[in-house]
């Protein structure tokens, strides 16, 4: 009887923790939040154990003469905007890429935290879009933006919850992503995560210093759909170095 129930007991934390992922509840509160993703399910074990997480604080790089960027976006449309329970996220066409050192990554979607979750000098950002790339080893690229308060932006217009605000089909005249880039050369860059569970390593990050400008109430926008700030804290830098 005894060996039965521990073999119960035995079966039940083993399948516990395995649980499917994308099953798992998490988010940004207290007991499922970025202090407790590691514990929610094996898969996300690197939320706690990974040396090499994101976002971090962007001070001090390397000069290292960063090569210009290369995006080719000429796909250009968005397909869908969700909500994730997790972020707003805009589901893009298909073949848009950027290279890196002569591979392809392709632009899947791109997505929006607010406060940002980068901070540059410990200075946090209202808000930071995140342009996921994938290659076809399944490995991570990931572009992120600043945003910095001031004039209302265009583009921003031109995405589809705004549209709907203003009663305009969300999927008319796409916007062109490389309006987004607002600079090639003047980027920081550095080797990290995913910053949401499973916190997968070995993405590609890049951060452009050059941030982008939008009204409070566009900012403000975002921070409403979703309900809640969505940034994950900044991680230690252990043994990397962030180039610029
Ligand atoms: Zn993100």
């Amino acid at each position: 009887m005894k060996s039965r129930i521990l073999l119960v007991v035995a079966l039940y934390i083993s399948i516990i923790p395995h649980a499917a992922s994308e099953s798992v509840h998490w988010g940004y509160g207290d007991s499922e939040g970025p202090e407790n993703w590691g514990k929610l399910a094996v898969d996300f074990d690197m939320c706690a154990r990974g040396q090499n997480q994101s976002p971090i604080d962007l001070e001090a790089g390397i000069d290292a003469d960063l090569p210009e960027l290369e995006f080719e976006y000429e796909n250009i449309g968005i397909l869908q905007e969700v909500n994730t329970g997790h972020a707003i996220q805009e589901n893009v066409s298909p073949n848009n890429y950027l290279h890196v050192k002569g591979v392809k990554f392709e632009l899947k979607q791109f997505h929006f935290h607010s406060p940002s979750e980068h901070t540059v000098g410990g200075e946090y950002y209202p808000m930071e879009v995140h342009l996921v790339h994938q290659n076809s080893e399944g490995e991570y690229a990931v572009v992120g933006l600043l945003f910095q308060t001031g004039e209302p932006n265009e583009l921003m217009n031109q995405l589809p919850s705004f549209k709907a605000a203003r009663g305009v089909d969300p999927h008319s005249n796409p916007i062109d992503y490389n309006d987004l880039i607002l600079e090639r050369e003047n980027y920081f860059q550095y080797n990290g995560s995913l910053t949401t569970p499973p916190c997968t390593e070995g993405v590609f990050w890049i951060v452009l210093k050059q941030p982008i400008i939008a009204s409070s109430d566009q900012i403000q926008h975002y921070r409403d759909l979703l309900g809640f700030d969505n940034n994950r804290p900044v991680q230690p830098h252990n043994a990397r170095v962030i180039l610029e």
